[in-house]
């Protein structure tokens, strides 16, 4: 059975044959957790884009979108907390000199142990079969009682030496758990540090401290500080959200992992202004509005979960994440934040200005509370990369590769191919292409055999191949074959605009 590393590495050099993903860089060795995304990639990746652009703004009319720059005023980063606290506790083997956060080092040990206990149960359901009362055997069994325990301990105890900005006892915790560098497989630890994420670069030809600026590590402070502006000119009245996509960069320490964890990545984010007091019946909204979202997408469910925040960042009084089932497990995809009036309020204190709203019902005038969604780009690209890849055995014994994207955002709706190079085909395929140009990305494919060409749009996840053979000179007519079930069909080429329209429009997913 394939293993998880296995089935990444597929996925990856998947992605780099097909032209989707390609490391920066490449011809110098790479850069270090930054990618480049090919020419099947950047469709990909627009098209996810466009879908969460019209999920969010187009689909409602109290929530409009920005594009703000990636540098922004130096005192936006004191204001928001990223210069004093946007840090990671990094360790360092002596041994091996590789680096790790603390925190993940930590984690990982406790999944072990998380990964005992679902052993355990696993054992369970194999003796008891349908008599298995699942509940009461984590609540009993001593072996699970135990691992818990030991679980909240470490998850109680690195919380209060993170809370009580305590290195020395997260050191201590490590050394205690024994946990080892998996690279030189020693115990030999340095202290704990804490490192900044943010990128800072000079502004100016001048380099005094003055002209220091960072590259934004997140997209949501250039909807803060222009709340007014869009509130003003867009006569926006409360609740009403702000919708942003755009790049941001951390120098993550720990940056494995493909295109999950990046030095620079984007973001797709909504801030949505809401009374003080009524945050909490937002929250419950996005949380299930966003998972409605990602549902949308076709992806089974089992690869979806939520996980509720216990520590709670300081600006936020209620946080989940909705995970994914990447191949190298259950990671965070989209964070959904209430995050009061926290950030509006440090921006009034810093900038001197007045960011309040005035309330015409209530005839007062406050600081809006807000809630957050925010989802990574390029975690939502590997999400739907990784659960469409499938490596199939057909019924004649050959197999093939197949991205069975969801055919709204596949990179390329049709292939048009004549089926053979001669006899007038290719003139009749490329009069097809000039009629479906205009409103759906296809490609035409002559080169050869028919099988072949099928095997490459199958791996670029294109959901319709259209062909035209000899007899589509006397009646019109063309072969239609489903990426999903292989099945060719004939239609009359005037069908060909209705059956990819009613394929590949988002309307269906967006009223689904
Ligand atoms: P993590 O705990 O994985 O570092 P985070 O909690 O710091 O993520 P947020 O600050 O909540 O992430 O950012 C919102 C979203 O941005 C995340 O859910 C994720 O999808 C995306 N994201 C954050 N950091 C990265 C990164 N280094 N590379 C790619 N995407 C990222």
């Amino acid at each position: 059975m394939a293993t998880n590393e296995d089935n990444l590495k597929a996925i990856i050099s998947h992605a780099k044959e097909y032209g989707f993903v390609f490391q920066s860089s490449e011809i110098y060795d790479g850069l270090s957790a930054v990618y480049d995304y090919g020419q099947m990639g950047a469709e990909l990746k627009k098209n996810i884009k466009d879908y969460w652009w019209s999920a969010m703004v187009q689909m409602h009319e109290n929530i409009v979108g920005i594009d703000a720059a990636i540098f922004m005023h130096p005192t936006t980063w004191k204001a928001s907390g990223h210069v004093d606290a946007f840090n990671d506790p990094l360790i360092d083997n002596k041994d091996s000199k590789k680096r790790y956060r603390a925190d993940v080092l930590i984690e990982e040990h406790v999944e072990k142990i998380r990964q005992k206990i679902e052993k355990e149960v696993e054992k369970g359901t194999k003796r008891f079969g349908d008599a298995f009362d699942e509940e009461q055997f984590r609540a009993t069994n001593p072996n699970v009682l135990r691992n818990q325990s030991k679980i909240d301990e470490i998850n109680l105890r690195f919380k209060v030496a993170m809370d009580e900005e305590d290195l020395a006892a997260v050191k201590q915790l490590i050394e205690e758990l024994e946990i080892a560098c998996p690279v030189s497989g020693s115990k030999n630890w340095t202290d704990v540090k804490q490192f900044n994420l943010m990128f800072s670069t000079e502004m100016g030809s001048v380099a005094d401290a003055a002209s220091t600026i960072y590259l934004r590590p997140e997209t949501a402070q250039g909807i803060f500080v222009n709340y007014l502006n869009v509130q003003k000119t867009g006569r926006m009245k409360i609740p009403f959200g702000i919708a942003q996509i755009g790049k941001a960069f951390r120098n993550e320490i720990v940056a494995r992992q493909f295109i999950f964890r990046m030095r620079e990545f984007e973001q797709m984010e909504m801030q949505f202004f809401v009374r003080p007091g009524e945050e909490m019946k937002w929250y419950e909204y996005w949380k299930t509005e966003r998972v409605k979202w990602h549902r949308s997408l076709g992806i089974d469910e089992k690869y979806y979960r939520f996980h509720d925040h216990v520590k709670l960042a300081h600006y936020a009084n209620a946080a989940c994440d909705i995970e994914f089932d990447f191949p190298m497990g259950f990671k965070e995809l989209e964070g959904i934040h209430s995050r009061t009036d926290f950030d509006l309020k440090q921006h009034e204190q810093y900038s001197g200005k007045k960011l309040q709203y005035f309330d015409p019902e209530l005839n007062e005038s406050y600081v809006p509370y807000v809630v957050e969604t925010s989802v990574g780009l390029d975690r939502t690209f590997l999400a739907i990369l990784s659960a469409s890849y499938t490596e199939e055995k057909l019924d004649d014994g050959s197999e093939r590769t197949v991205l069975s994207l969801p055919a709204f955002l596949a990179p390329v709706k049709a292939a048009v191919m004549p089926l053979t190079r001669k006899d007038g085909l290719p003139e009749k395929a490329r009069e097809i292409m000039e009629v479906l140009k205009f409103d759906f990305n296809c490609q035409y494919d002559e080169k050869d055999s028919p099988g072949k060409r099928y095997r490459r749009q199958d791996a670029i996840g294109t959901p319709y191949c259209i062909m035209v053979d000899h007899q589509t000179l006397e009646d019109n007519t063309v072969t239609i074959r489903d990426r999903d079930t292989m099945q060719q069909e004939r239609v009359s080429i005037d069908q060909l605009e209705g059956i990819l329209q009613a394929k590949v429009s988002f309307r269906k997913a967006l009223t689904a």
